[in-house]
């Protein structure tokens, strides 16, 4: 692999390889861009078959970071750690402290949090090592809620778009995945007065969502083709491929899976049938804001996470409104939304600072 081939053509800025062989610990850190603040991005672990496949992730993964924290409006940058090796296997307290210690080497460029198969205990190791880990129990905790929350938020902005209003009540949406933000946020659609379609691989949970929300179950594949006014994928991602994108019936996609578009030409695809798609990154991106008072040192103030996470409406707004001005699609704008935000501040960034 040509390394800085491959760290030249999105303008990455780092790749940090961590190994420690008392630990057994082999790990990537990548930081892709830091113009707007910190590079902030969770911790995957994952038994990657080569080594090129864990840069490519981290790296991949990094920059979608950094486009996620421009378009919300956040002074961070975008980073991404991956640990190479079985997750059920390789940890011990011993190798998250490592990774604790290599974290705490780049003296805050890089900030780290959970993500694919780490735990809160895991993440409690790291903190051994380095406080530049935020989402911590002691700290703002289960983003699950406040990302469910967020997404209501997209979906109403989408709604306004489609409909010329926000309500919700008597809006039909058929969620994808009843785990820890699907469930939330068919909660809160229920209360909004919402007509639910549901789906999941776990059984009792739409047993529970149709006794206690009154959602109607349908298939894993029927889901796709549900007459809706939003589709609202919450379980995998590339649900939006070749297979499921003619069996579309809704006006709306917007959920809280990473990656939803299997490939880009999904997002045009969309685009010419008239289904409005809110950006999966945008939409989701309750999490991320849900740690800002842990970035800052400031003790957890769920009440500010949830006026910030309200500001998803508006980041919604302006995708649809990039989407119209330069007449592109929907998952475009976004990437749009963030290049202009990186490059304005990067500009003042020329103004001389002793910082
Ligand atoms: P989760 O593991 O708690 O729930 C996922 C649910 O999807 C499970 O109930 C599972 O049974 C179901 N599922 C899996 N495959 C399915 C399929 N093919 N069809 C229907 N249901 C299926 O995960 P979560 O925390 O609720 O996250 C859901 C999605 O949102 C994931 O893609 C995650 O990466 C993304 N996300 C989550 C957060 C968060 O704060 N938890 C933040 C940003 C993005």
């Amino acid at each position: 692999m040509k390394i800085f081939n491959k760290l030249e053509e999105y303008d990455y800025e780092q790749i940090v390889f961590c190994q420690d062989k008392s630990s057994g610990l082999k790990a990537i850190i990548a930081i892709h861009d830091t113009t707007l603040g910190p590079a902030l991005g969770g911790t995957r672990i994952y038994d990657y078959k080569t080594d090129e496949e864990a840069i490519e992730d981290a790296l991949r993964l990094a920059k979608g970071m950094t486009y996620k924290n421009a378009a919300l409006g956040l002074d961070l940058g975008g980073g991404k750690a991956v640990i190479i090796g079985d997750p059920k296997k390789i940890k011990s307290e011993e190798l998250f402290r490592a990774f604790g210690r290599f974290v705490e080497g780049l003296n805050g460029r890089y900030i780290t949090g959970e993500d694919m198969n780490m735990t809160q205990q895991d993440a409690a190791y790291v903190n051994c090592e380095t406080n530049y880990i935020v989402g911590l129990e002691t700290g703002s905790g289960n983003p699950s809620p406040i990302t469910a929350y967020g997404v209501l938020k997209g979906i109403q902005a989408a709604l306004n778009e489609t409909y010329g209003n926000d309500d919700l009540k008597g809006r039909t949406v058929a969620i994808q995945g009843l785990g820890a933000v699907g469930r939330r946020l068919a909660e809160l659609l229920y209360k909004a007065g919402s007509k639910l379609y549901v789906t999941s691989r776990d059984q009792t949970k739409i047993d529970k969502a149709a006794a206690e929300l009154g959602a109607i179950p349908v298939g894993l594949d029927e889901i796709y083709g549900v007459k809706c006014d939003v589709f609202s994928p919450c379980a995998i991602g590339a649900i939006i491929n070749d297979a499921t994108i003619d069996k579309l019936k809704c006006k709306i996609i917007a959920g809280s899976a990473n990656n939803q578009l299997e490939k880009s030409r999904h997002g045009d695809i969309l685009e010419k049938k008239e289904i409005l798609y809110v950006p999966d990154y945008v939409v989701n991106s309750g999490g991320v804001i849900n740690i800002i008072d842990d970035i800052s040192g400031r003790e957890y103030d769920k009440e500010n996470a949830m006026k910030n996470t309200a500001k998803i409406y508006d980041a919604c707004k302006k995708v649809f409104e990039i989407a119209k001005r330069d007449s592109i699609p929907t998952y475009k704008a976004a990437d749009r939304l963030a290049e202009e935000r990186i490059a304005s501040v990067s500009k003042i960034k020329t103004i001389y600072n002793r910082k």
